[in-house]
C-alpha cells in the first residue's frame, strides 16, 4: 500500500481530476483556465452527455435567467440535477444551484444594487489571508438551511457557503488569481470521486 505523507502533492494539483463547467452562457471561460491551472482536466458542458464521468461541475457566473432557459433547452436542468458530483455555483450560477433545489439555499437577485453599485471587498476565510470579493449584480442568500455551513461572509451576508459537496459563492472568484475556492472544489471533487480513498487519507481539518 502506498504511503501517504505530507510530502506528497495534492491529488488535485497532479492527477488530472475530470471536471466540467457549465458553457451556456456567462464567464465559464475564466473557471476554465483557473481550473486547468491547478490541474484539472476541465470540460466544457452543453449537453447531457457531456456530464459522463465528470467528478465535479462548476455553474459560473453571467444571467441566471439566460442559463436557466439555455438548461432547459438543451435538457441540462433534469441531467444536473442528477448529476451525484461535486458542484461549485458562483454568482447567477447560486442562483441557478438554489432554483434546482440543489442547495438549501433561497437567494434575493441583485441584492446590492445594478452594475455601477458592483464592488470589490476582502473577505476573511479564516486562514488570515484575506479573499479578494469581486461582487457583480450578486445575490444574496436570504435565508440558508441547517445543513450549510457559511465560509465567509461580507458584513452580516453570507457569501462562500457548503452544503455537502455543493459550494456556493455570490461573488467571482474565478475573476482573482486567488486559487483557494477552486482549490476546494476540487478537493470535493476528488473526495466524491474517491470516497475509499479519501477516508483512508483523513485530512486534519
Ligand atoms: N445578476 C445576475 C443574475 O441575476 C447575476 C450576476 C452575475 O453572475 N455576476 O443572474
Amino acid at each position: 500500500m502506498t504511503e501517504v505523507n505530507e510530502e506528497t502533492e495534492s491529488a488535485t494539483e497532479s492527477n488530472g481530476l475530470r471536471v466540467g463547467v457549465l458553457a451556456l452562457q456567462g464567464d465559464f471561460r475564466e473557471h476554465v483556465t483557473a481550473l486547468r491551472a491547478l490541474g484539472a482536466t476541465v470540460t466544457e458542458v452543453r449537453r447531457p452527455q457531456d456530464l459522463d464521468g465528470l467528478s465535479g461541475l462548476v455553474i459560473p457566473g453571467g444571467e441566471s435567467t439566460a442559463i436557466e432557459r439555455l438548461m432547459r433547452l438543451y435538457e441540462l436542468d433534469t441531467a444536473i440535477e442528477d448529476f451525484a458530483g461535486a458542484i461549485l455555483g458562483t454568482c447567477a450560477g447560486l442562483i441557478v444551484v438554489s432554483h434546482l433545489e440543489l442547495a438549501d439555499v433561497e437567494v434575493e437577485r441583485n441584492a446590492y444594487g445594478r452594475q455601477n453599485q458592483s464592488f470589490e471587498t476582502e473577505l476573511d476565510l479564516g486562514d488570515g489571508l484575506p479573499l479578494r470579493g469581486v461582487f457583480i449584480r450578486a445575490p444574496r442568500v436570504s435565508r440558508y438551511g441547517d445543513k450549510v455551513q457559511v465560509l465567509a461572509r461580507y458584513g452580516d451576508d453570507p457569501v462562500l457557503l457548503l452544503e455537502g459537496s455543493v459550494l456556493l459563492a455570490t461573488f467571482h472568484p474565478e475573476l482573482t488569481d486567488d486559487p483557494r475556492v477552486h482549490r476546494l472544489f476540487l478537493e470535493l471533487a476528488e473526495t466524491w470521486q474517491e470516497p475509499a480513498l479519501a477516508g483512508a487519507v483523513a485530512r486534519e481539518d
